[in-house]
C-alpha cells in the first residue's frame, strides 16, 4: 500500500461533552481505542496530529440553539477526552462552527506544517467530519478516513456519512491498520 503524501492525522471533536456529557453517544465510546491507538502510531511516527475542538459562546452560537449548551470555551465539557492523551506535540484548533476550516487558523496551520492529506477521525462521520472534509478538500487538500476511529449518533448517519465523502471528495476509508500502514 502507498503512503500517504505529507499527512496529518484530524481528530474532530473528540471533547468530554461529545463522548460522555452534554452530546454523549455510545458510539463515541467505541472509537475510543481505536482512536488512541491510531494517534500513538502517528506521534511515534512524527505525523502531526491536530485536534479542531469545539469551542463555543454561551448565549451566543448560533448552533446550540439547535443542538443546546455543549462544548462552551473553558468549561470540562470542551476539552479533550482524557483516553487520548494531549501531549505538547499535538496542535489544537479550536473551532465555533461545524467545519475545523471555518474562521480559524487550521489552513494556515496545515500550510505551515506542509500537510498535504488529512486522515479524518473524530465525531460525527456525517456532520463535523462531513464539514471539515468539505472545505479541506475545496482548499485543495487529499482527504481519507480512518473508518475505526470516527462514527456518529447513529449507524446510519456513520455509513450515509462515510458514502458521501467517498462520493463528493474522493476520501477512501481504510481500518486502523491500513491507516498506520501508510503513515
Ligand atoms: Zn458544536
Amino acid at each position: 500500500m502507498d503512503k500517504l503524501n505529507k499527512p496529518a492525522i484530524l481528530v474532530v471533536d473528540m471533547l468530554n461533552d461529545f463522548v460522555y456529557g452534554a452530546l454523549t453517544c455510545e458510539r463515541g465510546k467505541a472509537i475510543v481505542p481505536a482512536t488512541a491507538k491510531l494517534l500513538n502510531a502517528a506521534r511515534e511516527k512524527g505525523v502531526p496530529v491536530i485536534f479542531c475542538n469545539d469551542a463555543h459562546i454561551k448565549d451566543i452560537d448560533r448552533e446550540l440553539a439547535l443542538w443546546g449548551d455543549h462544548a462552551i470555551a473553558g468549561t470540562p465539557g470542551a476539552e479533550v477526552i482524557p483516553e487520548l492523551g494531549l501531549s505538547e506535540r499535538d496542535y489544537v484548533v479550536p473551532k465555533r462552527r461545524y467545519s475545523g476550516f471555518f474562521q480559524t487558523d487550521l489552513d494556515i496551520l496545515l500550510r505551515e506544517l506542509g500537510v498535504k492529506t488529512l486522515v479524518m477521525t473524530g465525531l460525527h462521520t456525517h456532520m463535523c467530519v462531513r464539514h471539515t472534509s468539505a472545505d479541506a478538500y475545496s482548499l485543495g487538500y487529499d482527504v481519507v478516513v480512518a473508518k475505526e476511529a470516527t462514527d456518529s449518533f447513529t449507524e446510519e448517519d456513520y455509513i450515509s456519512g462515510l458514502a458521501y465523502l467517498k462520493t463528493c471528495y474522493g476520501a477512501d476509508a481504510y481500518t486502523n491498520e491500513e491507516v498506520i500502514a501508510m503513515l
